[in-house]
């Protein structure tokens, strides 16, 4: 049988504060555990929460980029439930009232309904150790969290696990853009729960929806929905019938087992917490935020293909890393060639920060490249050395042009001496001359250019020298 896949993602994303959500303990990855704790944070009886104003103003700051309404009053719910990293048995969530709701994502040609974007505690992390002990982490505990959720149940909804991930990677760009959250996968800034659900195709009633919580890494996701869309059609398909349950990936085995039959949100005894007030937002607030909100990436793709003329793969490049797009506009600030600029970050500065989990830091001065690139453009280096310069002075304090200068790699030798070395190269190899004459292929010639580079080692532009020969040969 066919069916249609539903998909619906709850992604929890770590705001970033200085401080936490509810106290005034540091909001900080890293630190020695429970070293960032407070009687607040971690649930000690009477302490007070107090709501940390930033996090408010980065949630909206969130709903703001992806077209969301912004609730004018929101309030605070207490969610009961015991877990040993939940030390107060309730966490601070919201529930009626949240702060965003009713946004949008674009992804491809679909335009994603959100639900809800609401602000909350995140709880502390159990730390399983190799002897069978489990330690608790409470730094985590308190600090703010954001979980959007998607519209499943509308038209249109991710059908794929493709669409799982663009939806991911898309939400993941504007987060670190919008400046609300690094979005580190590695170190759990950003988690998604997925809930998966099939339909005889074209059928206008829902399946029954199984839900994952807590995958972590895009790669995971996207098998945990394979996996499931998988489990789902062979019981179906054998007239078997979906229940309505958590269950959890284990990413080792490549498969999931159940957790729990699923709760409702009347298991956790939602009610407002009296120790927190509404939340009431002005719209001058809102307004005010408003103007704040720096350039997001739909706009900068927009720029760089209209403003610069860069292809829209070139410009998905550029964009995929805040910091590389970052490098490329204060680049082309000082020399106006987006370009030729953005073809050495796309192709040397990329291949070289690249890494497993994403991309790490560029390790080259904006003045050391610029002075590379000008130099190519100007042939006063060629590409070849320009590249050599590049790794010699990645990582390092050293400054291009007396790397270039040192190596003797600037091109100083004058046009006349460069013609009379072509001349003497055309002239010591007749065979390819006639070879040339004879089937009118330009690569044939590639030949001599490399033998003129030789003589000049390397100091001139291969295009000139190119030129040349092509001059001489008519
Ligand atoms: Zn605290």
């Amino acid at each position: 049988m066919q069916y249609d896949v539903v998909i619906g993602l709850e992604v929890h994303a770590e705001l970033k504060t200085n401080t936490k959500c509810f106290c005034a303990c540091k909001n900080q990855a890293g630190s020695e555990p429970n070293t960032n704790c407070c009687p607040v944070c971690v649930g000690l009886p009477g302490a007070l929460p107090i709501l940390n104003k930033f996090a408010v103003e980065q949630t909206i700051r969130a709903g703001l980029a992806l077209g969301f309404d912004i609730n004018r009053t929101a309030i605070f719910e207490r969610k009961n439930y015991f877990y040993p990293d939940l030390a107060k048995a309730y966490q601070i969530s919201q529930l009626v009232k949240p702060i965003c709701v009713h946004g949008s994502l674009r992804v491809g040609d679909k335009v994603i309904p959100i639900h809800r974007i609401h602000l909350e505690e995140d709880a502390g992390k159990l730390v399983h150790g190799a002897d069978g002990n489990t330690l608790i982490d409470y730094n985590r505990g308190g600090v703010p969290l954001i979980e959007l959720v998607t519209e499943a149940l509308q038209e249109p909804h991710i059908e794929s696990a493709e669409e799982a991930i663009a939806f991911l990677e898309k939400l993941r760009q504007i987060y670190i853009y919008a400046g609300v959250s690094d979005c580190l996968i590695e170190k759990g800034q950003m988690r998604a729960d997925v809930n998966v659900s099939l339909k005889p195709k074209g059928s206008s009633t829902y399946g029954t929806k199984v839900e994952m919580k807590n995958i972590m890494g895009f790669k995971s996701v996207y098998r945990a929905i394979k996996y499931e869309i998988e489990r789902q059609r062979d019981i179906l398909d054998d007239g078997g019938v979906i229940e309505q349950e958590t269950r959890k990936w284990d990413d080792d085995k490549g498969e999931n087992f159940t957790l729990r039959t699923k709760e409702n949100s009347q298991d956790y005894r939602y009610f407002p917490d009296p120790d927190l007030l509404a939340v009431e937002i002005s719209d001058a607030e809102v307004e005010r935020i408003k103007k704040s909100m720096p350039i997001l990436p739909d706009e900068l793709k927009a720029r760089y293909m209209n403003e610069f003329g860069l292809s829209e793969y070139d410009a998905d490049v550029l964009l995929q890393f805040k910091h590389v797009s970052d490098f490329f506009n204060e680049c082309v600030a000082e020399y106006n060639q987006p370009k030729n600029v953005c073809n050495w970050l796309t192709t040397e500065i990329m291949a070289r920060i690249k890494t497993e989990t994403g991309a790490g830091p560029i390790l080259i001065s904006k003045q050391n490249l610029l002075w590379l690139i000008k130099n190519v453009d100007d042939k006063k280096i060629n590409r070849l050395n320009a590249k050599e310069v590049l790794s010699k002075v990645w990582g390092t304090n050293l400054n291009s042009e007396a790397v270039a200068k040192q190596n003797n790699w600037i091109i100083d030798i004058d046009n006349g001496a460069l013609d009379g070395i072509v001349k003497k190269v055309v002239d010591s190899n007749p065979n390819v001359v006639a070879q040339f004459k004879a089937e009118a292929d330009p690569k044939i010639l590639n030949y001599l250019v490399g033998q003129v580079m030789k003589e000049v080692r390397g100091k001139a532009s291969a295009a000139d020298v190119m030129a040349k020969i092509k001059e001489l040969l008519g």
